[in-house]
């Protein structure tokens, strides 16, 4: 089922479309100096390199603004200057070449320095994200709300907004981030009703994992599944490639973007497995993701259930009695020894991305069908005949009714 997105003006960061005809974007932040143009491009590239299409780094200094000069220069993907206080930084920021901006209408609150910033980011082509956060609200709507409410963030924007549409700014998407759930989904749903701007979802200081990976997932899902959001981050307190590859992540499991990247399901595992599924995934996982196949790959614990449960993955391997049946849409194409389990997977995921599944399928063993049901049989029995179960727990419950009329 395709999500209805809402409707949306758009716009474009560097090559990167934003609003509702476009796809939902990724976005996460280096941790680096931004004065340190190589440690920051460094990052830059590795956080690319995991799934974020924008990246956003700060300019909280001039040294930050001349570093900005050659990361522009260099970076895989377009840049956001993100701005606090200082609105002569996001003036040099434009200077340095950034593709975007992000000013805190919580610290940079003079109509008039706002008005230049816009004048300047308009000459340049640069969209801005006003970027309230409920952390750090500007102090007359913290007083005249009491706290940082959903109304309180959307007012901040919408006060911001009139200033940038006054000098004829429209380049605009926004952000009303808050570190309560409810509150961020909330603030969101009132400014979704308002306009008609992108919107960049976010729970801000989520914390680390994972309950900041569990807190981002509940605020932007939600959100995402109404139709409200054009680009995400995930605000984690960790290295920002897990901020990229989760969004990604969630974006991909939503069903709104491609899948490039392993999706790894593995059952929980029970008392029927007859391999440690924990470390079998974790194996698999680590080997599949270093060439980053972009299967859904199923790991499962036993092969009673495991080809059938996971009949929707592109590729699957499920425990036998000392074996593992490799299989593809649920279909067994080959029975392998328990230690070459990981290997064959690894082997046959290479081979799906290089022929395609239905060749894959056709070049199945011929008997492995028959070699995995006996497998099944084998396994059943060895796990006791479940007719002289029944037998025997008749004559218990025999035994024990007789005694109660004694
Ligand atoms: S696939 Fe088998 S081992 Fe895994 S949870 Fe299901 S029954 Fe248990």
């Amino acid at each position: 089922m395709k999500l209805q997105r809402r409707k949306t003006t758009q716009f474009k960061i560097g090559n990167v479309g934003i609003g509702s005809d476009f796809p939902i974007s990724v976005q996460s932040m280096t941790t680096t100096k931004t004065r340190d143009a190589e440690a920051t491009l460094a990052q830059i590239y590795e956080i690319a390199a995991n799934g974020a299409d924008i990246v956003r780094v700060t300019c909280n200094e001039v040294e930050a603004a001349e570093g900005l000069v050659e990361i522009t220069e260099r970076s895989p993907v377009p840049i956001v200057a993100d701005i606090h206080f200082q609105y002569k930084l996001a003036l040099a920021a434009i200077d340095a070449g950034v593709n975007g901006l992000r000013l805190n209408p919580g610290n940079i609150r003079k109509e008039s320095q706002i008005k230049e910033v816009a004048k300047a980011a308009l000459g340049q082509n640069i969209p801005i994200r006003i970027g309230v956060n409920g952390g750090s609200l500007d102090k007359d709507l913290l007083e005249k709300y009491g706290d940082a409410t959903p109304e309180a963030l959307v007012e901040s924007a919408l006060k911001e907004l009139r200033y940038l549409e006054d000098v004829g700014f429209y380049d605009i998407k926004i952000s009303v981030k808050h570190s309560n759930v409810p509150m961020m989904i909330e603030s969101y749903r009132l400014l979704a009703e308002k306009v008609k701007y992108p919107l960049h979802l976010g729970v801000t200081e989520a914390g680390p994992l994972p309950g900041g990976l569990i807190k981002s997932t509940a605020g932007i899902s939600t959100l995402l599944n109404e139709g409200i959001g054009d680009t995400i981050r995930f605000s984690l307190t960790t290295n920002p490639i897990e901020e990229a590859k989760s969004g990604r992540q969630l974006l991909e499991y939503l069903e709104l973007r491609e899948r490039n990247s392993l999706d790894l399901i593995a059952c929980p595992s029970c008392g029927r497995a007859e391999v440690d599924v924990i470390k079998v995934a974790e194996e698999a996982q680590d080997a599949l993701n270093k060439e980053n196949i972009p299967l859904q790959v199923a790991v499962m614990g036993c092969v009673v259930n495991g080809p059938g449960e996971a009949r929707s993955a592109d590729l699957g391997i499920a425990a036998g009695k000392n074996k593992g049946h490799l299989f593809i849409r649920g279909e067994v194409v080959r029975v392998v020894e328990e230690k070459d389990m990981v290997s064959s997977l690894l082997n046959e995921a290479r081979l799906i991305v290089e022929e395609g599944i239905d060749a894959r399928l056709a070049a199945a063993e011929d008997n492995a069908a028959e070699i995995a049901q006996k497998d099944i049989n084998d396994l059943l029995n060895s796990q006791g005949d479940i007719n002289k179960f029944l037998e025997r727990k008749k004559s218990v419950v025999e035994i024990t009714s007789n005694q109660d009329n004694d």
